[in-house]
């Protein structure tokens, strides 16, 4: 017997928890498919579990200039299992408010692998489901480079596995995770090394970004190597690895590599052939505006589109679908510009819109740029301060903000509100006359010459 259903959605990430949340808010018959923990990558193996590292990170980092305020704390290391104990202990309480609230919305969690069977059915442990609308929202998985020795590497997914505190740790990358864990296994006190296949640490952020994080990482420790083609991973008896690469790279006595190289999707496993679904070269479903594949009835959302893989741009997409489908918003889709995002490197990066160079190749001459670089106040009383940097990209005589990039102590938290004010078509001019709010390092955003 098949059990059919409104809509089902493969994946119990943010992709497909949120279109089935509000495609049952809307009183449809909605299943989630998932085999592993509710929540997917960004509350198990992502962005949740990254961000309590990165605060035990910042703690420490703030903890080193207690002494500069006068204050006595004592520093006595690090208990990585007291960290690791609570941060898993935070995630399973998600995971179970994720079971209780698919309860109480009415929606079927099916615990299991989803493989079609046609366009309308799926098969999970031998069981039949169909349904008039089914979500692809599968996610994706860091992928290993093809280096002799690679399995002796983790990635981001083994970071999260950890039980010990690695002392000497290697990170091969120069992407968001791969900043985000080099800044922060270097603050927790691990001696880190980033290796680069080309010049720079995040080739694609605005050229202040990247400028200023490389200071920073740098001035903390790290060592930044770029450059470099890996040509092999040894493992020793004693567990320690020794890297081998392009201009006689030798690291030896290593605890651990991380390899933070991209994603892939998850699209294999699916039997996804059956549909006539088009999947691309990499695995990602290309999908139209409103997350349509090329099969009616068909959607694919989140990581697994390869557009944006961000949480927030999964969840966005997953409620508008549903508003469009079960709430006759036949023109509902999310706009993929402007879509604000931070990484959570040491200090942390905020950015929204072009880069300068996106800016000057789309608007030639008609571009203008405001910058500028400053330790922030919080740093007076010490000699170890962070620089915060900031960028304004503006375009026309109206000098419509179209890219806001900033770097520094808070701007994680700083970048939301103008990320409002930026989709509305803010102006250099609006940011002037708004008030600054004093003292703060976001006044100096409304106070650029
Ligand atoms: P990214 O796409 O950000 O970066 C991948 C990096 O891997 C690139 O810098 C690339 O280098 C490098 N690379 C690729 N192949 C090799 C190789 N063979 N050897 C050495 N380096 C290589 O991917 P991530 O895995 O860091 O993150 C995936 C996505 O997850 C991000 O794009 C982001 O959307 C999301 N994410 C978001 C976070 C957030 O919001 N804070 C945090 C973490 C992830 P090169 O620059 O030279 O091409």
């Amino acid at each position: 017997m098949t059990t059919h259903y409104d809509l089902i959605a493969i994946g119990g990430g943010s992709a497909g928890l949120s279109v089935a949340e509000r495609g049952a808010l809307y009183g449809k018959k909605c299943a989630v498919i998932e085999p592993c923990p509710l929540g997917g990558t960004c509350v198990n193996k992502g962005c949740v579990p990254k961000k309590i590292m990165w605060n035990a990170a910042h703690l420490n980092h703030m903890s080193h200039l207690a002494k500069d305020y006068g204050l006595k704390v004592e520093q006595n290391g690090l208990d990585w299992q007291i960290l690791i104990t609570k941060r898993q202990q935070y995630i399973q309480g998600i995971n179970d408010w994720y079971i209780n609230y698919l309860a109480d919305s009415n929606i079927d969690h099916i615990k299991g692998f989803a493989q079609f069977v046609d366009q309308k059915t799926v098969v999970v442990d031998g069981k039949q489901y169909s349904a008039d609308h089914i979500v692809i929202g599968v996610g994706g998985e860091p992928v290993r480079p093809d280096v002799p020795g690679a399995e002796h590497g983790i990635t981001s997914d083994g970071f999260f596995e950890l039980q010990e505190h690695p002392k000497r740790v290697v990170v091969v990358g120069a992407g968001y995770i791969a900043v985000e864990l080099a800044g922060m296994l270097n603050e927790l006190g691990s001696e880190v090394s980033i290796l680069l296949r080309g010049q720079h640490i995040l080739s694609r952020f605005d050229s202040i970004l990247r400028e200023t994080l490389t200071e920073e990482m740098l001035n903390s420790g790290i060592n930044i190597m770029s450059c470099i083609q890996l040509s092999a991973i040894e493992k020793n008896q004693q567990g320690k690895l020794t890297l081998t690469g392009s201009a006689g790279l030798s690291i030896s006595d290593v605890d651990q590599v991380i390899w933070a190289v991209g994603r892939k999707p998850l699209s294999d496993n699916l039997n996804i052939g059956v549909t006539g679904v088009e999947v691309d070269t990499q695995g990602f479903i290309p999908t139209d505006d409103y997350q349509n594949t090329n099969v009616a009835g068909i959607y694919a959302v989140g990581d697994v589109t390869g557009r944006a893989a961000l949480t927030p741009v999964a969840i966005a997409a997953g409620r508008r679908l549903a508003d469009r489908l079960f709430n006759n918003q036949t023109e509902r889709k999310l706009d993929y510009n402007n879509i604000p995002t931070v990484v959570f490197s040491h200090p942390p990066i905020g950015t929204i819109g072009l880069t300068e160079d996106e800016a000057r190749q789309q608007h030639g001459d008609a571009v203008k740029t405001y910058q500028t670089h400053f330790t922030p106040m919080f740093y007076a009383p010490s000699e170890h301060g962070q620089k915060t940097a900031m960028k304004l990209i503006c375009v026309g005589a109206q000098e419509k903000i179209i890219g806001c990039h900033i770097i520094g102590l808070g701007v994680d938290e700083m970048l939301q509100g103008f990320a409002v004010a930026i989709r509305m078509g803010a102006t250099k001019k609006d940011f002037d006359d708004t008030v600054a709010i004093h003292p703060t390092s976001g006044e100096e955003l409304v106070t650029m010459r």
